[in-house]
């Protein structure tokens, strides 16, 4: 990438500022605005070797400040990014109200990762917002987005967690803080309509050139078409891995799908316990806009809004613009269904391909669905177990399914033996469940983080055998109440 700085060196960091240099209604420059009392929760320090910064001189009271936004590091051009959205169907102007990005740092293999802030203070963005956040939610975050980075599900990563010693007014005051998020970048189809808004070409050239730059590196930068076809194509992937795991985004408005194809925005999100469809846990989604099953048509609408934004660069003739938007979103379905179905087939252990699988799969959701059956749990005891003597299949709606995918297997090539080795790598035995991840919360709010480790340390490798009976494998004990999930944290 090109930028118009020099890289800077500190503690490792390499740091460019290439998105400042992006047409200026893309970006205001902002610092981060300055806290009581920094103090350091978490520190990611896996990620910080990975990222090819030295550890030990980012746990230093020095970067703290970083951390917490009190200490701009040298090199660095701290801006907000404009941005609009359709939030909830209904499009609007936004932008980072509460958070900064502070430049792009150069990895070990010359990859860029967005350095961002957030809950760094006001911005231009910010509305009727403090532009802060609450330690709880950057907690949250960072436990679920490295939970999915363990997953092996795009996301952005989280490097630290500072307290501000200052308070947050929500319901209550809350304790403050600042997390530090590093993403392969905050390009979000929202990015793309703020610039359709403007009607500016140039700049929705600029910024598609500097996106396929950044992500799409094997297509030509200039051509519109391509890079559409590859952004569809990333967020079916993104969105199938999602489905695998059980995991609900909450908030999927067109200024939170990100071009990288990475999770982001980690707000009122949380993985089903019980397989239901239908599952919702923001309280604000009260028509289930953003339920487990409807993420992939939600993915297909947000698209389709980034195709209109992109129209004037697929053609000048607008007709012909249109026909090109229409015939790709057009192919949608039919793609991300069939890599729905190669996941799902992986995950009960279908090897190879017949014809009656979709409808045998189909028949275990409906089955679990009707069973009450816990997703993660059951797909588990298949992957690992006979199954057979196990509840939810030795009685009830799934007692006569068994026997069928029993039959169904003994008709592939491949040994129980491999089937068993694939289930196991596509099923988690842990994930971060809503009242362990709950709890958690609550002890480090109250400043303890003995458990907030301990479930980490677990989500860090969750494809591994968590031992018999292990809790954090366990599903919620009965009667335990429905998690209810917030934006504006
Ligand atoms: P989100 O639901 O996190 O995607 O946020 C939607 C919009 O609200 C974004 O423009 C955020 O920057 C903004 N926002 C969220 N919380 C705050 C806050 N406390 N202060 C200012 N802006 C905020
Ligand atoms: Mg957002």
């Amino acid at each position: 990438m090109s930028g118009t700085t020099e890289p800077t060196r500190q503690a490792g960091w390499i740091w460019k500022n290439t998105y400042a240099d992006l047409p200026s209604i893309f970006h205001e420059s902002t610092p981060p605005r300055p806290v009581a009392r920094p103090e350091q929760v978490v520190f990611n320090g896996k990620l910080a070797t990975s990222l090819g910064l030295d550890p030990a001189a980012l746990e230093t009271p020095e970067q703290t400040a970083v951390f917490a936004g009190n200490q701009v590091p040298e090199g660095t051009q701290p801006l907000a990014q404009a941005y609009a959205g359709h939030q909830f169907g209904h499009f609007t102007g936004l932008g980072d109200g509460r958070a900064v990005l502070l430049g792009e740092h150069t990895a070990p293999d010359c990859r860029l990762w967005d350095i961002q802030l957030k809950g760094s203070g006001r911005t231009r963005f910010s509305r009727g917002g403090d532009g802060r956040a609450a330690l709880g939610p950057m907690l949250r975050e960072y436990l679920i987005s490295e939970a999915m980075a363990a997953l092996g599900i795009p996301t952005s990563r989280s490097l630290a967690v500072a307290a501000t010693g200052e308070h947050v007014m929500r319901d209550e005051p809350k304790p403050g803080a600042v997390l530090t998020r590093v993403a392969a970048s905050h390009i979000r189809v929202g990015t793309f309509q703020w610039a359709a808004a403007h009607q500016d070409t140039a700049a929705l050239r600029a910024l598609m050139e500097y996106t396929a730059k950044r992500h799409f590196p094997e297509i030509d930068p200039e051509d519109a078409r391509a890079f559409f076809i590859a952004a569809m194509n990333r967020q079916i992937e993104l969105v199938v891995d999602w489905m695998r795991v059980g995991f609900i985004h909450g908030v999927m408005n067109t200024d939170n799908m990100a071009l990288s194809g990475e999770t982001i925005d980690y707000g009122p999100c949380a993985f089903m316990d019980a397989y239901d469809p239908d599952t919702v846990f923001s309280s604000i989604d009260h028509g289930g806009r953003y339920a487990y099953a409807n993420q992939p048509s939600i993915a297909r609408w947000n698209l389709a809004r980034l195709a209109e934004a992109l129209l004037p660069l697929f053609d000048e003739d607008r007709a012909s613009a249109a026909d090109f938007a229409n015939e790709n979103l057009g192919n949608y379905e039919a793609a991300f269904q069939k890599q729905w179905l190669a996941m799902m087939r992986t995950k009960t252990g279908l090897l190879n391909e017949e014809d009656g699988d979709a409808a045998l799969i189909q028949e275990f959701l409906d089955g679990m669905r009707a069973a009450g059956a816990d997703f993660t749990r059951t797909f588990r005891i298949l992957a690992t177990t006979d199954a057979a003597d196990e509840p939810p299949f030795d009685d009830g709606p799934l007692r006569d399914w068994h026997p069928r995918r029993v039959e169904r297997l003994s008709r592939q090539p491949h040994s129980l033996e491999e089937a068993r080795h694939a289930m196991c790598a596509a099923n988690p035995a842990v994930i971060p469940r809503n009242h362990r991840v709950e709890a958690a919360l609550a002890d480090a709010e109250a400043g303890d983080t003995t458990a907030f480790h301990e479930l980490l340390e677990a989500l860090s490798s969750p494809y591994d055998d968590p031992g018999d009976n292990n809790p954090l494998a366990l599903p919620p004990p009965p009667g335990t109440p429905k998690c209810v999930t917030f934006c504006g944290t």
